[in-house]
């Protein structure tokens, strides 16, 4: 028997109908420096019918993938709504990878129109005449668009397009399983890999991403996404923004931990969501100016291992950062650490990678793909599965990623049977010494705990008996004296004595990937180059 109910298409036009028209008054600023530029989603809504409308008039009428090239502000929500809404793929490009990647993502992707920053036109003109299916480059704010006209594309200014539109549009009805958006893997191992976003698991993440076990956002919040909008689609917390009718603070290109410290201070939010690195950074900035960023509620963090002294510190300036896990290929949220209620030992929780959310399911996978308990101790990879995990990748059929309709996550680790998750490795970064695993998050985070540690990054280097060994490299503050014989003391109270590298180097900053994780592909690389001892 069928149900009697409605078959509603569940889409990111709906989304934005909604917000932009019962929470039309929500504001929307772009922090320029010095100031915030403002306006309301009912304007945002305005302007994103105007760029549907000047796209259409480039030709874009069907499911032609249109690029961003921009910083998290409001002409990049503005294609956020008005390209998956008008039935067109929107692209995220990631800014900062190196340009050979660019142009070979967005020729995978077959980019028809690219909208880039206008602060971004160099960096962009270094690749632009290499993408062979772009036709209209638009170009946001005032740029010199000399460096551009080589490339042989047609050139158009944003604010001219939107100004000759009406701010209407005839908004298509849309099949709910469409392609609405798509993302790149960052590719630390080969090519990037494309997820193609559908309507429906753009909705179904936003609705997760708004429920009390996630982020439990409301009209009562100030969401700051830090995380750039080209990293999973800053995990998706613009749409669960205007789904929340909660109002968005975009941090535009001043990412660094002074600009975002004072607009967190001046604007107040109650939300944010970044990589442990960069709230690494704005901790020691905001201890060192005794900054206010208690009008935070909750910081969804994750990418990467959040350390636990990293959210210990945060706790004592009011500010509470919660765990999170996902993956591009996961939409991202897939698991969030709040302790259960009334815990007397919350730190077991929080300092794990999650409780996976309603709707999805893990697993943990041994060898020869045998499925082991989810008992908190049987270690192996995970896999997971549900309405917003990807089931395959763009025009590229790898089977070794999928297993019996579940996505390989690559990430070693363990399941409770409550549903955390605890992560112990990427699988091509695990340690294997001697026949047993050692897990460099656990070493990272307890180095990261020593009070003259920045940063540490551990990978395994060859040995020749135990076939590998950990190596550390270690970030020290400045003026901290903490020798290799403190810190392996350190070590050796906190895990197992054959576990403490011999092997450690002390450099001034560990290299990062394109969103701000620390590059292990180049600690490697700089130790078989002889920069590590
Ligand atoms: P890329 O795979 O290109 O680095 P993603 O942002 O999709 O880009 O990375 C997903 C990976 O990031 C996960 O598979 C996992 O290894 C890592 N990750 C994400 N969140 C966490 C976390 N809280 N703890 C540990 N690792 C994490």
């Amino acid at each position: 028997m069928w149900s009697t109910m409605q078959d509603h298409p569940l889409t990111i036009s709906s989304i934005m109908r909604y917000g932009t028209q019962v929470f039309g008054d929500a504001e929307v600023g772009t922090f320029i420096g010095d100031g915030m530029r403002r306006t309301s989603y009912a304007e945002l809504g305005r302007r994103a019918a105007r760029l549907a409308n000047a796209l259409r008039r480039l030709g874009v009428d069907a499911d032609q993938r249109v690029a961003t090239f921009q910083w998290n502000n409001t002409e990049h929500l503005e294609a956020y709504l008005a390209v998956p809404s008008m039935g067109a793929v929107l692209h995220t490009l990631n800014i900062r990878l190196a340009a050979d990647q660019v142009v070979y993502i967005a020729d995978h992707a077959e980019d028809d129109v690219v909208i880039v920053d206008g602060t971004l036109v160099p960096l962009l003109a270094k690749m632009l005449s290499r993408m062979n299916t772009v036709r209209h480059v638009i170009v946001v704010g005032d740029a010199d668009l000399a460096p551009l006209e080589a490339a042989g594309k047609e050139l158009h200014s944003y604010e001219a397009l939107l100004a000759a539109e009406p701010d209407t549009f005839d908004w298509p009805e849309i099949d709910e399983r469409q392609a609405a958006a798509m993302c790149y893997t960052s590719g630390t191992t080969g090519n990037p890999k494309g997820v193609v976003y559908s309507h429906r698991t753009a909705y179904l993440h936003s609705m997760a991403a708004c429920t009390g076990n996630a982020f439990a956002l409301s009209s009562a919040d100030r969401v700051l996404p830090v995380v750039p909008m080209f990293h999973a689609n800053a995990w998706g917390l613009p749409y669960a923004a205007l789904m929340a009718g909660a109002s968005l603070v975009m941090p535009d290109r001043f990412l660094q931990a002074e600009p975002l410290v004072r607009l967190i201070e001046d604007e107040r939010p109650t939300v944010s969501g970044a990589v442990p690195t960069i709230w690494n950074e704005v901790l020691r900035h905001a201890q060192e100016t005794d900054a206010d960023l208690s009008s935070l509620r909750l910081v969804p963090c994750g990418g990467s291992a959040v350390p636990e002294s990293l959210m210990r510190a945060f706790d004592d300036l009011g500010v509470r950062i919660v765990q999170a896990w996902g993956m591009t290929e996961t939409s991202p949220l897939a698991s969030v650490a709040h302790p259960p209620p009334a815990c007397p030992d919350p730190w077991r929780y929080r300092a794990t990678q999650g409780r996976i959310i309603s709707g999805l399911e893990v697993r943990v996978v041994g060898d020869g793909d045998t499925v082991l308990p989810s008992d908190g101790t049987s270690v192996g990879e995970i896999e997971i599965r549900g309405p917003w995990i990807t089931g395959s990748y763009y025009k590229d059929e790898d089977p070794t990623k999928f297993h019996d309709g579940w996505l390989r996550t690559g990430d070693v680790g363990t399941v409770s049977p409550d549903g955390y998750l605890v992560l112990t490795d990427r699988a091509k970064d695990v340690i294997k010494s001697g026949g047993e695993w050692i897990s460099s998050v656990e070493l990272e985070n307890h180095l990261m705990g020593h009070p003259d540690v920045i940063e540490a990054a551990v990978i395994g280097v060859p040995d020749p008996k135990w076939q590998e060994r950990p190596l550390a490299s270690v970030v020290l503050r400045e003026g901290a004296t903490a020798s290799v014989g403190d810190l392996r003391t350190f070590l050796a109270d906190r895990v197992p004595k054959w576990q403490v590298p011999e092997r450690w180097s002390f450099i001034a900053s560990v290299p990062k990937t394109s969103v701000g994780k620390f590059s292990k592909r180049t600690l490697r690389q700089m130790y078989a180059d002889g920069a590590l001892e």
